[in-house]
């Protein structure tokens, strides 16, 4: 039977939950058990694909095509768990079978009710990804801030939960904020004391607190937050900040923290080692000689989460060839206010991530055909490949005004256009290209000296497409299809030949990118712009 890690945060966001459980996700990887992770976000909608990327940050997509939180990446890319649609719940999910049992008459004669009905369809839904897996331990992460009314039901069901399956087997383990206060030249215990207070509130007690801070608690403060939590002193465990998230699991190693879970929870398992991690990421990190700076040309790069897989990717990539990486954020409506040349001059590399919408999009334009003429290195995403296809018909093909459908819904060339299964959907909530598909690459091509195989699966989320009816004059321009959906023949990745790195896919490789294990294609793109 699986064992259960419930994490919860309190005081603020962000203070790094998500980081905290994939890290505790790595660490018993390390001792050799099989870890599941969950991440329960207590919004309303059934999945974050219809929110703005201002309210949500990125939309992280799994292989089998659900659209979930950004935390899953994290996930994704410090651990080995296989993350399906069902290790992200939200209260949208839940209410919405909830309510589809009611009008079947799955309730009948019942009150139906906030407990124990959407409590008991959250713990089945919890205790749904270990079913039927070789799973030794579930790490359960709740989104927001122990207080929040949203959270609430989910807070009474990891409680019931952890009274069903008993001592042992299931612990809670509550993020806080201490912070150091300047003025008073210490740091204060009091906002860890409130919110645990108020997790004691709703029954739960913690047995573990992660307190965040700038540096590590000394034996004084242990003690206090010891006494006042109710917790062992060795059950305080300062996360200090660190520079990159990657050192995580090292920093919490060392407090403890992995000595401690397996301790409570009684696991047979070996110790923990790191040295692999330490090998392949860590001690590639930074300080480097070489450094390759890549501008990444989008929309929403004031946000530090929008683009959060591809920063990571690129991370990747950049710890495969021993470089430091400088990524230079540029919003594409700059570029056209401001000229391409005064923002991309002098960078080694140029990427266009996906996006929606048209706001933009003319800047993205010319930053591609700014690539393509200086022989700059230049990858394509989604939408970046779309753009690419568009600025190659305007400007090599002399279809001046080819454009994609989504920004002119009466262009004359319309290079990317719906499908005619699209133009039926009128619902726009998981209805667009999801999840992984094959790709057939040719050969000779750049996509097949990358990937150096000729089947490959990447994950998708798009709703328009590259449109065939043009590719032969776009083929005899010198544009390359060298990715191709077997079953559709849509196409899934186009290159130059007479371009030093030049290559656009309409998948999202940067979610299967790992900082041990770069993706082949952001490996590849980050040696191109250091050459
Ligand atoms: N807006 C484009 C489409 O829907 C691209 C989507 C994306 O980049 N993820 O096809």
């Amino acid at each position: 039977m699986a064992k259960y890690i419930f994490v919860t945060g309190g005081v603020v966001s962000s203070l790094g939950k998500g980081i905290a459980s994939a890290s505790i996700g790595k660490l018993l990887e390390s001792r050799g058990l099989n870890v599941a992770l969950v991440k329960c976000d207590p919004y309303i909608n059934v999945d974050p694909g219809t929110m703005n990327p201002f309210q949500h940050g990125e939309v992280y997509v799994t292989e089998d095509g659900a659209e979930t939180d950004l935390d899953l990446g994290h996930y994704e890319r410090f651990t080995n768990a296989k993350l399906t649609k069902d290790n992200n719940i939200t209260t949208g999910k839940i209410y919405h079978s909830v309510i589809s049992r009611e009008r079947k008459g799955g309730y009948l004669g019942k009150t139906v009710q906030i407990i124990p009905h959407i409590t008991d369809e959250i713990m089945i839904s919890i205790k749904k990804v270990a079913y039927g897996k070789k799973v030794d331990v579930v790490i359960v992460e709740i989104g927001g801030t122990v207080g929040d009314i949203e959270s609430l039901p989910f807070l009474e069901a990891i409680r019931q939960l952890k009274l069903e399956l008993g001592k042992e087997y299931a612990i809670n383990i509550h993020v806080t904020l201490v912070p150091y206060i300047k003025t008073a030249g210490e740091v204060k215990t009091k906002l860890t004391q409130h919110s645990v207070g108020r997790l004691r509130e709703i029954g739960i007690i913690p047995d573990i607190i992660l307190c965040r801070s700038e540096s590590h608690l000394n034996n004084q403060v242990k003690d206090k937050i010891a006494l006042f939590c109710s917790v062992d002193k060795e059950a305080v465990i300062s996360a200090v900040d660190v520079e990159n998230i990657y050192e995580v699991p090292v920093s919490l190693k060392k407090e403890g923290l992995d000595r401690l879970i397996v301790k409570l929870l009684n696991l047979k398992c070996a110790e923990s080692s790191l040295s692999d991690w330490e090998e392949k990421v860590l001690k590639r990190l930074d300080n480097n000689e070489k450094k390759v700076s890549i501008a990444v040309v989008g929309k929403y790069i004031t946000l530090q989460d929008a683009y959060k897989s591809i920063y990571e990717a690129l991370a990747h990539g950049a710890i495969a060839n021993n470089v430091d990486l400088d990524i230079k954020r540029i919003d594409s409506e700059d570029i056209e206010n401001q000229g391409v040349d005064n923002l991309l001059k002098g960078v080694n590399g140029i990427l266009i991530p996906g996006g929606f919408g048209k706001r933009g999009i003319e800047g993205k334009i010319d930053a591609v055909k700014y690539a393509r003429e200086n022989q700059i290195p230049f990858l394509g995403i989604c939408l970046g490949m779309q753009v690419t296809v568009i600025e190659f018909a305007r400007n090599v093909c002399n279809l001046k005004k080819a454009n994609s459908t989504e920004f002119d819904a009466n262009t004359k060339f319309s290079i990317v256009s719906l499908l005619e299964e699209q133009k039926k959907i009128n619902a726009l909530g998981a209805t667009m290209r999801l999840g992984a598909y094959e790709c057939k690459i040719k050969k000779p091509s750049l996509a097949s000296s990358i990937y150096k195989k000729q089947k490959i699966y990447e994950r998708h989320r798009h709703r328009y497409e590259f449109n065939n009816a043009f590719k032969q004059l776009l083929e005899k321009k010198g544009l390359v299809f060298s990715g191709i959906n077997p079953g559709s023949g849509l196409v899934e990745i186009i290159e130059l030949a007479k371009h030093p790195f030049f290559i656009a896919c309409q998948f999202h490789p940067e979610f299967k990118s790992k900082p041990d294990r770069a993706h082949p294609i952001f490996a590849a793109f980050i040696k191109a712009a250091v050459e």
